[in-house]
């Protein structure tokens, strides 16, 4: 590891062993708000492909897509996109190639992820960098003991595929098996700039950054490339943490999150408060239940006789069974949104979600994490059938909830803001576009930088909307 440590200096950062944490990433300089920590290509990559859902192998577009005629497994969008990855394909290819129909179908991204993997490592050459090494695929964790049984059958059957589709002599599937345990904790999902899932990368060198629920620096891509900015002062020898999981969620829900697939306890400054009145309260109002009251906006415990729920505020009791009634109502209307959602039935799912929107409006804390989740399907779907109009109304009524959940620098508050403000944009609501588009700008310049076409747009919207605005203001007789 020496020379990733003398890479990483020159960089400002170094690496270093916690008790309980293991490796961690560690600056060795001041970082500000919006500033690169570091930035890595992924050691291999893969589209999320599916039935439904192609992208290209080099560069996630989903347009002008043509098949690999060899293997028929592979989308470029053209030839540059082909030759970037011809190295790499031009072995898998000639393994793919030999596959059955039925095998072929058995190649998720995740087995195409392994295959590139091994091919990568039997590629590497003599002159590797620090940063782009298998020996630091090697170092990473792979949790064996703590998975269970069933976990590691499944493991064991896919490193069975891999072989079968390699047909290396020299390959170990049992450690082929541990390296999709490693895949599990430690790939990353790589995301457009809004947030939206494209494909599946290994950054041996993010991996080393831990995770914390109140996190001083964000993970974004640009393209496939990782980039770690800092979303709040780091002062030299701070660890640097990023965030793994949604946060805005109860202590409760993340700790068991976080040890179901990353097999370890938070002790971030937010965790470290559970079971602590204020953490209880958060808890309640997240992922609990709201008053009888419809003007009382306080937070709902267990009753000591378990009879139901009790206001902390006004003391009103909610029956269990009338909680139940709802939840299970909630509960047959969402398969129902579920079907017609998978159906393309579009206008009779937004219909459904009003209508559980409503009925988890009577039973969850307005500020109820489900009910923000509602909400955002909702906005999601108005905006594919166009209704610009009841798009924004949906948007605003989520900001609020953004922006109690999440710090002032979180890209979600700041991608809220954007919809927000393209939608009053398109509405001609251009004074109030202005201020939405202003707020988008001060986050995401932080989380994404300013250098992406995605933050050129948004700077161009911003510009578009001061232009009109101050047009509209200028005196008549000018
Ligand atoms: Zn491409
Ligand atoms: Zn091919
Ligand atoms: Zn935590
Ligand atoms: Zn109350």
């Amino acid at each position: 590891m020496e020379d990733l440590q003398e890479a990483l200096r020159e960089g400002g950062l170094t690496v270093s062993a916690l008790p309980g944490k293991g490796r961690s990433l560690f600056t060795a300089k001041d970082f500000y708000p919006g500033e690169v920590i570091i930035r890595q290509e992924p050691y291999v990559f893969v589209p999320n492909n599916s039935a439904s859902e192609r992208r290209c192998e080099g560069c996630f577009s989903s347009s002008n897509l043509k098949k690999c005629s060899a293997c028929r497994v592979v989308w470029y969008c053209g030839c540059s996109c082909q030759k970037s990855q011809w190295k790499v394909h031009q072995l898998e290819c000639r393994a793919l190639a030999r596959l059955d129909e039925d095998k072929r179908k058995a190649v998720t991204p995740t087995i195409r992820l392994m295959l590139k993997l091994y091919i990568r490592r039997k590629l590497q050459d003599e002159k590797i960098t620090a940063a782009d090494n298998y020996r630091l695929v090697e170092a990473l964790v792979a949790h064996m003991s703590d998975i269970d049984e069933k976990q590691l059958v499944l493991y064991a059957q896919m490193a069975n595929l891999v072989n079968l589709i390699l047909q290396w002599p020299e390959i170990n599937i049992k450690e082929i098996a541990e390296n999709f345990s490693k895949f599990s904790c430690n790939a990353h999902t790589i995301c457009d700039s809004e947030l939206r899932p494209l494909g599946t990368g290994l950054y041996p060198v993010i991996s080393i950054i831990n995770h914390s629920c109140l996190p001083n620096a964000v993970l974004v891509f640009e393209g496939t490339a990782a980039v770690v900015r800092t979303v709040q002062h780091i002062s030299g020898g701070s660890e640097v943490s990023i965030s793994y999981i949604e946060t805005a969620r109860s202590t409760m829900t993340r700790l068991k999150a976080l040890k179901e697939q990353y097999f370890f306890t938070c002790s971030c400054p937010r965790c470290d408060r559970v079971g602590q009145p204020a953490d209880i309260q958060e808890s309640a109002v997240l992922e609990g239940y709201r008053c009888k009251d419809d003007n009382c906006t306080g937070f709902l415990l267990n009753d000591s006789d378990d009879r139901g729920f009790r206001c902390q505020q006004c003391g009103l009791l909610r029956e269990k069974e009338e909680l139940k009634e709802i939840t299970n109502e909630i509960r047959t209307m969402s398969e129902k949104a579920v079907a017609a959602t998978s159906s393309a039935k579009l206008e009779e799912a937004i219909s459904i979600y009003k209508m559980i929107e409503k009925l988890q409006g009577e039973l969850y804390h307005p500020y109820s994490i489900f009910l923000l989740q509602t909400r955002e399907k909702l906005l999601k779907m108005l905006m594919e059938v166009e209704d610009w109009k009841e798009a924004l109304a949906y948007c605003r009524i989520t900001i609020p909830i953004y922006e109690r959940i999440y710090p002032t620098i979180h890209p979600l508050l700041g991608l809220q803001y954007y919809t927000c403000g393209k939608l009053e944009w398109l509405l001609g609501d251009s004074d109030v576009a202005l201020k939405s588009l202003g707020k988008a700008v001060d986050i995401l310049r932080v989380t994404h930088g300013t250098s992406t076409p995605f933050m050129k747009e948004l700077m161009m919207r911003l510009e578009e909307a001061r232009a009109e605005a101050s047009y509209k203001i200028r005196p008549i007789d000018e």
